[in-house]
């Protein structure tokens, strides 16, 4: 069979973040709280309220949906300029679909999120990975982008792995060097500190920035699956020309709406995640290890020689972290009290910290 996969793909992998069943699930950046009761009966009822038409498809444009997430985002956004797709990996690929394809390519500043060249690869768009400054700084960025002229270019802001957020004033200098579409990736954007303005302030009089966010982060609704941008309405137009019809179905479209209807309860748990970041941050170091600053839900900490071992050893004691990022590094969802206490503790004991 592999012989008849497409040539370019035949080498890869599936998306390899391991789903196990262990106790503390540290790994894939969730909110840790999951939804109460009063938010499960919400999305019960909205489900219960649009069951009797499932025979029928969805609203294939999805515009009450994407009319409250426009209400969400502020800044004077409306439907036109906010699209919507199962999680942001497939609002990265609709736009790969639409701004990439053989012949052109996507640049990224590594290390950054591993979907983003995974995609390009699979739309058959060309990679070219960027580099970043010794600090994960972004200093060249803009150099790079004269260089290499892509059809897309992606911004990480807060960056995965990395946790750091970009500055506006960089994102405003790779947009004025690149010739085509300039995607930030927002999915950790609610996680920020104050005083860390969202890329989506930038939009009015910039038709080729886009900002893609995400609910399943702070919004607490990975299961959902629901992603979204926002942008200049041509963008838009342009993806409706590459999305399957009905590519959301009635339910996700309910559930999702249900979530931002009742969003006060998930982002109430962002101000004591952030807290807990930082706390976990401060303790890392005071073991004398490296954690980088960050202004998401996770944390990247080392540096480690074997970080296999370590991964492992903390398995082991029942805390599932990732072994991603540079050479050494590991990186560790913010969970609740308890679970960031398991995983400190299960530290403590592989590193005899
Ligand atoms: N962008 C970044 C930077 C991410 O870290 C993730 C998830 N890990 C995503 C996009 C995709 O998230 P989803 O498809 O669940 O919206």
């Amino acid at each position: 069979m592999r012989a008849l996969i497409r040539d370019d793909l035949r080498h890869l992998h599936p998306y390899g973040a391991p789903q196990l069943d262990v106790p503390v699930q540290l790994n894939t950046n969730e909110n840790p709280y999951a939804p109460s009761e009063a938010l499960r009966q919400a999305i019960a009822d909205a489900v219960a309220g649009v069951a009797g038409t499932l025979n029928r498809y969805p609203d294939r444009d999805a515009v009450d949906l994407r009319k409250d997430l426009a209400d969400y985002l502020g800044h004077g956004l409306t439907a036109r300029q906010v699209w919507a797709a199962n999680g942001s990996n497939e609002i990265i690929q609709q736009l790969l679909q639409a701004f990439g394809g053989p012949g052109r390519i996507a640049l990224g500043f590594e290390p950054s999120y591993s979907m983003h060249p995974l995609i390009a690869q699979v739309t058959a768009t060309g990679w070219i990975a960027g580099s970043r400054d010794a600090d994960y700084g972004m200093s060249t960025a803009a150099g790079q982008v004269r260089q290499h002229k892509p059809a897309v270019t992606f911004i990480t802001s807060p960056n995965n792995p990395t946790g750091t957020s970009v500055p506006l004033a960089l994102v405003e200098e790779v947009y004025d060097a690149a010739p085509g579409l300039v995607v930030v990736d927002e999915a950790y954007a609610e996680f920020v500190r104050a005083g860390t303005p969202s890329a989506l302030t930038l939009l009015p009089g910039r038709p080729r920035l886009v900002v893609s966010r995400t609910m399943s982060k702070a919004f607490a609704a990975a299961g959902t699956r629901l992603g979204y941008l926002a942008a200049d309405p041509a963008v838009i137009d342009a993806l409706l020309t590459v999305r399957l019809p009905y590519h959301l179905s009635t339910v996700t479209q309910a559930v999702a709406r249900a979530a931002i209807a009742h969003r006060a309860e998930p982002l109430a748990t962002v101000a004591a995640l952030r807290r807990d970041r930082d706390d976990l941050v401060a303790w890392l170091r005071g073991r004398g290890l490296t954690a980088a600053d960050s202004d998401a839900n996770f944390i990247l900490f080392g540096v480690f020689d074997d970080r296999d071992a370590v991964w492992q050893g903390v398995l082991d004691r029942g805390v599932l972290i990732r072994n991603t990022g540079p050479e050494g590094w590991l990186r560790v969802s913010v969970g609740t009290p308890a679970e960031n206490d398991a995983f400190k503790q299960a530290l403590t004991e592989v590193c005899t910290l």
